[in-house]
């Protein structure tokens, strides 16, 4: 296991800069997601973790050691891919036991290492199939396994589950997060699936541009977006957000409540909200609106529990809230996140 440090990384193609000035700590042990829309330089910044692309300026370190301009082979990580690359011909086993044969590993221990791994990915009963006579998740299973004999330092999966259908990649990704629990290898995660992310990271790393927009916890991210990009790219539906005089403000459609569902003395910002289109979704229903009056006429969202009686209809007008304490606010021109105790004027906007 590692501790992976990348230090002011700056990856440059031909006049295109793909990654800027990344900084950033992978705590031994930890499991890192690096999340972001199509061509964030997500899976720039893993091939240089990899050593398969070396950094325009900037250093990797490995346990404090500069592994920068290390060959794959020199380093020892573990990676997994979209594409689990196994050995049509060989079996289970002996996908999983070929980086030990390449290596020369004593045939007991081969065996040995290969139960292990084998057990602690749930495949114990496969070792003699072929990876044709086995399911998506469980060959993804075995590719993790193989990368496992080989204790690595730390592990880089790129998109891993995202051949899989909405049901496997649920499993497997339930599966991925217990596997780590048990063994606890320092892994960064590349995906654009924000759900994936928010279920798998200990942290995540929000890029967008070449550039790290928010590093935090998934809760940290969520609930405290460090600018307009994160609270919108985080969340579905995204944060709502309503441009007014001086900042953007922000509140998550499932805090944006009928305003009888708040006690009489709670601390909010209550607005007319009229409603276009009532969406039933199973356990939610998504109600599509504008807030008019006390803010700026803005297009919103509201998504409210299956469970409680719908409070309106399409067409209709009716009281929503949110707790002040749920609203965010961001600078109009930088679009970052600011503290709300600058934003004296929206305070006197409205008391319920
Ligand atoms: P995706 O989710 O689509 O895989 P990504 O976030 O992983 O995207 P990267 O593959 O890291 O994005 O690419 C980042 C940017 O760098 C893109 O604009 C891409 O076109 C560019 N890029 C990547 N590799 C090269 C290369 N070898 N030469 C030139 N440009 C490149």
């Amino acid at each position: 296991m590692a501790r992976v440090e990348i230090r002011k990384v700056s990856k440059i193609f031909a006049e295109h800069t793909a990654l800027s000035d990344i900084d950033l700590v992978v705590e031994d042990g930890e499991f890192l997601v690096l999340l972001g829309p199509s061509g964030c330089g997500k899976s720039t910044l893993l091939r240089i973790l990899a050593g398969l692309e070396i950094p325009t300026y900037g250093d990797i370190l490995i346990d404090g050691k500069v592994a920068t301009r290390l060959q794959p082979k020199d380093r020892n990580v573990a990676m997994v891919f979209q594409n689990y690359s196994l050995y049509p011909h060989l079996t289970i086993a002996e996908n999983i036991a070929f980086p030990l044969r390449v290596r020369g590993t004593p045939k007991d221990e081969i065996d040995r290492k290969v139960k292990w791994a084998a057990g602690l990915v749930g495949i114990e009963g496969l070792l003699s199939r072929k990876p044709r006579q086995t399911s998506g998740g469980e060959r993804q299973r075995t590719a993790l396994a193989r990368s496992l004999v080989r204790d690595p330092d730390y592990f880089l999966l790129d998109e891993p589950l995202s051949n899989l259908d909405a049901k496997l990649r649920h499993n497997s990704r339930e599966e991925l997060r217990q596997f780590q629990d048990r063994v606890r290898v320092t892994s960064i995660y590349v995906t654009h699936d924000q759900v994936e992310a928010m279920g798998l990271g200990d942290r995540i790393v929000v890029m967008s541009g070449g550039k790290v927009r928010q590093i935090g916890t998934p809760e940290e991210i969520y609930t405290r977006p460090a600018d307009t990009f994160v609270a919108t790219f985080i969340g579905s539906p995204p944060m709502n957000l309503v441009e007014t005089g001086d900042a953007v403000l922000g509140f998550r459609p499932e805090t944006f409540l009928p305003r009888d569902a708040f006690a009489a003395d709670a601390d909010i910002l209550s607005v007319p909200f009229h409603v276009r289109r009532v969406e039933y979704l199973g356990g939610d229903r998504l109600l599509y609106g504008k807030v008019t009056q006390v803010l700026p006429e803005t297009d919103v969202l509201a998504r409210i529990p299956s469970s409680v009686a719908c409070p309106v209809e399409a067409g209709e007008e009716v009281s929503f809230a949110v707790l002040r304490s749920e609203l965010r606010y961001f600078d109009r021109q930088t679009g970052l996140a600011t503290d709300r105790q600058h934003m004296a004027p929206l305070r006197s906007v409205s008391h319920g």
